[in-house]
């Protein structure tokens, strides 16, 4: 047929509004975003036809309604989705690194749907202050002086760099100049904070003797940076904390640590690959240490600054802290999962991170081998467990995978890169790894409960 009859074949806005198909549709979105809707499906209808001329369909009614049904569906469902994390990362910075402990949650709830003592003190009926719900606990938790919870930790060092090294000079080992995640660069953050930075030693070796001899009237901050994502291996020599603290004090300059993940426990303990304490950096005499509240410590996004009692006070009188503060629901759950903390025994079951990071082999086996079941039973599906890899992610546990057991998955006529891609489009979206053109599920970082869904995605994409 004719493209310009094809055209004109497309029926008038006001008719499609007054079909009897369109009246739910406007019940349920309104007639204003109904219509809208019509307008930009005929404008794409036309386009089409334009493009593709003769080979077009006539219009149909039946296929235009149900695609402008799906349009307004989507159209009103929050563009942030749940996901299912089969890879494995446990703190996935791009999945919304650790997901919360009940108990957070049930916090988070409460203070977002009412009203709370956020900066009310109850006793006196006078203005408290937000900081100090989560003050006193973390005292207790890692023996500093005082603490000061902020909006993540970027705010942590950009707020510590600018209260007491503006103007002046902070000096950190070349082999600490960190990139986190692409936008927190060390050197631009200190830039940022309005300090001159000054680099010591070289990539591999720096002795407290390159600290010592960068020193000038200008320094104001000795800084130390964890490198979370990456491991200086070989001929290596790092400047102690106590050397540092040492010259800090000397030289009358505040030491800070920037821990990254700052642990509260040893995960040694548990079979993991050490990671300093954010105890042994306080112990240790750093002034001022600061880490993330989502990466191991397993709770919200949020930073915390522990140290010196009179240098937290002169943070909080930074104008900056206003504009990096920490927020109502990242507080109240924060609370609520440093709680959990109090009983370490608790941990492993409650906190969702470090019942991921510590979860047994054998637990792990079972849940694969009993997934390959699943799969194995659905037509044009094999699977088979797999020895593997797991990370702790977020810039925790640098390089250190821990032992896990894979499912590898793969559907006849299928690539695995073309199954990986459907299943990241599927609702839920899963997300999975590739290797050796099988897909690769690891059960670690997926919920009992998802297990059905991921066997449910894998038969809707197998048939
Ligand atoms: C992750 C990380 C940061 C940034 O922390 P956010 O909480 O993501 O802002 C800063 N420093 C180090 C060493 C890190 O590992």
């Amino acid at each position: 047929m004719e493209t310009n009859e094809r055209l004109r074949q497309l029926p008038q806005v006001d008719a499609l509004l007054r079909d009897p198909r369109a009246a739910a549709l406007i019940e349920a979105h309104s007639r204003t975003r109904v219509a809208d809707a019509i307008r930009t499906q005929l404008d794409d209808e036309r386009r089409y036809i334009l493009e593709n001329g003769h080979e077009t369909r006539p219009f149909s009614p039946d296929i235009f309604f149900e695609a402008l049904h799906r349009r307004l569906a989507a159209d009103s469902r929050p563009s942030l989705r749940r996901v299912i994390n089969a890879t494995g990362t446990v703190l996935h910075t791009n999945l919304g690194r650790a997901p919360l402990a009940q108990e957070a949650l049930d916090a988070l709830a409460e203070a977002a749907a009412g009203y709370a003592d956020l900066e009310y003190d109850l006793t006196t009926g006078a203005r408290g202050s937000r900081y100090a719900h989560v003050e006193e606990i973390l005292r207790r938790l890692t023996g500093a002086e005082a603490a000061l919870p902020v909006n993540n930790n970027a705010a942590a060092v950009t707020l510590a760099v600018n209260t007491f090294a503006k103007d002046g000079e902070v000096v950190t080992s070349r082999g600490e100049l960190v990139e986190i995640g692409g936008s927190f660069r060390i050197p631009e953050v200190i830039e940022r904070s309005e300090a001159d930075l000054v680099e010591v030693g070289t990539t591999n070796k720096t002795r407290v003797d390159d600290f010592a001899r960068a020193v000038t009237d200008r320094t104001r901050m000795l800084l130390k940076v964890h490198p979370s994502n990456y491991k200086i291996v070989g001929f290596t020599e790092s400047a102690s904390r106590e050397s540092i603290v040492a010259l800090a004090r000397e030289r009358g300059l505040v030491a800070m640590e920037d821990l990254g993940s700052g642990s509260l426990i040893d995960l040694a303990r548990y079979g993991l690959p050490h990671e300093p304490t954010v105890q042994d950096a306080v112990a240790a005499g750093m002034d001022l240490v600061s880490f993330s509240g989502d990466k191991l410590l397993g709770g919200p996004q949020a930073g915390i600054i522990v140290g010196r009692d009179d240098l937290i006070r002169r943070i909080k009188q930074n104008p900056l802290l206003r504009a990096l503060r920490i927020d109502k629901l990242n507080l109240a759950a924060l609370d609520a999962t440093l709680r959990l903390y109090l009983n370490e025994d608790m941990l492993r079951t409650r906190l969702p991170v470090m019942r991921m990071l510590t979860m047994d082999a054998a637990t792990l086996r079972a849940r694969a081998e009993d997934l390959c079941i699943a799969l194995n039973a659905l037509p044009n599906v094999s699977a088979e467990v797999q020895p593997g890899h797991s990370y702790a992610g977020g810039g925790a546990l640098p390089e250190e995978a821990v032992p896990t057991h894979l499912v590898a998955a793969a559907v006849d006529g299928r690539s695995a890169q073309s199954l990986l891609d459907a299943l990241r489009q599927y609702d839920p979206p899963v997300v999975a790894r590739v290797a050796d053109d099988r897909v690769l599920l690891d059960l670690r970082t997926v919920a009992e409960t998802d297990t059905e869904t991921l066997v449910a995605a894998v038969r809707a994409l197998a048939s």
